[in-house]
């Protein structure tokens, strides 16, 4: 199945019982049974059903198996966001004096995460790039985790990960990637050897700015040490699905950060149509990017573009393409204002992933919690502009651009 076909096929085939091309928004908390004893079964995982929804509902489910087949997983667990989605998919392995190793470049919320986990004796360790040469160093008997965005937001550097997760695997440690910006229509992080993958679907896959949401997927490969990993010994009787098992039975339950099914709904609407945009999204901030160059006074930061020292590894890793976002920088603060502000097509909002074009200046706002330091390793400087290109003709953004350049510069 090629990749377009997949979104629409793939795990899929609508709701059997009512030949609902999609599947129903299951709108409910509680699922009714015949009996009690029936009841009893769901409840202790003795016997298919569902019994509440923060535990599991058909809507999600559907969502779930779609996303866990699209990134040749195991299986998946959808979350209410993105960062709940990180937050899970780390604290399901991790308990207080454990360490983990992560990219500089990281996402500004994933950073704050790390700083509250110290709370709980958790503590990061950060790497400049995630290259084998200097996450090695790092690695101790504490280490439980490698964790990386494949294409940072907003660094944009790209993870090797292939490298990367044979050295993790070398020390018994997993990967995990948080795939967001590359999405599954780039890469498939699983097939390069990573062991967790983790989106916030609230980007591209929702792909409409619609919903908050996030999920969690399972290569189901891991070989989990249970010296190392000690809450796994109750769960390796589910095999390749140990890890999801531990999760779905434990803290992401019990911390209650449930997809609700009204998006989960949204986000298989907007999962089918990701090939398409993404086309579009690649092709428009090549172009964009490309256009840039030729201004004068601004520098810009695309992968992609033949000029990007992670060119090779778009190469090898993303099919030559760069996803959607970019950085520019326009020389100061107050240029970099005044650029957003002249912008007629492109919105100043905090997303990406949406079909409009979305500018922010990270510095004062995702990375307002940030140190001075902090926001240099993440490629965030005081002139930095992230654009996260839309669907919008080429030409048109060309020419707001354009003409927004062309204001500061008088
Ligand atoms: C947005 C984002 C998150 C957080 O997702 P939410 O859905 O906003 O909670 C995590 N990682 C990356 C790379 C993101 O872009």
């Amino acid at each position: 199945m090629e990749f377009n076909t997949a979104l629409l096929h793939k795990n899929f085939s609508g709701d059997k019982a009512s030949g609902s091309t999609m599947t129903p928004i299951y709108q409910v908390s509680a699922f009714s049974h015949s009996s009690a004893e029936q009841l009893e079964k769901v409840f202790n995982n003795k016997a298919p059903g569902y019994a509440y929804s923060r535990i599991g509902n058909p809507t999600v489910t559907s969502f779930e198996a779609r996303i866990a087949a699209l990134e040749n997983g195991a299986g998946a667990v959808a979350c209410s966001s993105g960062m709940a989605a990180v937050t899970m998919a780390l604290l399901n392995i991790l308990e207080s004096g454990d360490e983990i190793i992560v990219g500089a470049g990281l996402f500004g919320g994933t950073i704050d995460l790390l700083k509250d986990l110290e709370a709980f004796g958790i503590t990061a360790h950060f790497a400049d790039e995630v290259t084998p040469q200097n996450v090695e160093p790092l690695i101790n008997e504490r280490t439980r985790a490698v964790f990386a965005e494949l294409i940072g937001n907003p660094k944009l550097d790209i993870v090797d990960i292939e490298s990367v997760s044979n050295l993790a695997h070398r020390y018994n440690i997993p990967l995990i990637i948080d795939s967001t910006t590359a999405t599954p229509y780039l890469v498939h992080p699983i097939d390069f050897g990573a062991d967790i993958v983790v989106h916030s679907t609230s980007k591209y896959i929702n792909g409409g700015g619609n919903a908050i949401s996030g999920i969690i997927i399972d290569s189901g490969k891991f070989e989990w040490d249970t010296e190392k990993f000690k809450g796994m010994k109750e769960y390796k009787k589910y095999g390749k699905l140990s890890y999801l098992a531990k999760l779905r039975n434990g803290i992401w339950r019990n911390f209650g950060c449930c997809l609700a099914p009204f998006n989960a709904f949204l986000n298989s609407v907007g999962l089918e149509t990701l090939g398409l945009r993404m086309e579009c999204l690649c092709s428009n901030a090549l172009k964009l990017a490309q256009f840039f160059e030729t201004c004068k006074d601004i520098e810009v930061n695309y992968p992609a573009l033949e000029s990007s020292e992670y060119y090779a590894l778009t190469q090898k890793l993303l099919k030559g393409k760069g996803g959607a976002i970019l950085t520019i920088r326009a020389g100061s603060k107050e240029k970099a204002f005044e650029l957003i502000n002249n912008l007629k097509f492109a919105t100043n909002a905090t997303n990406i992933g949406d079909t409009r074009t979305l500018v922010i200046h990270p510095s004062s706002t995702i990375y307002a919690h940030s140190t001075e330091q902090q926001k240099e390793n993440a490629g965030v400087f005081d002139d930095t502009i992230r654009i996260s290109v839309g669907i919008e003709d080429i030409a048109d953004l060309i020419e707001d651009f354009g003409n927004a350049i062309s204001k500061i510069n008088n």
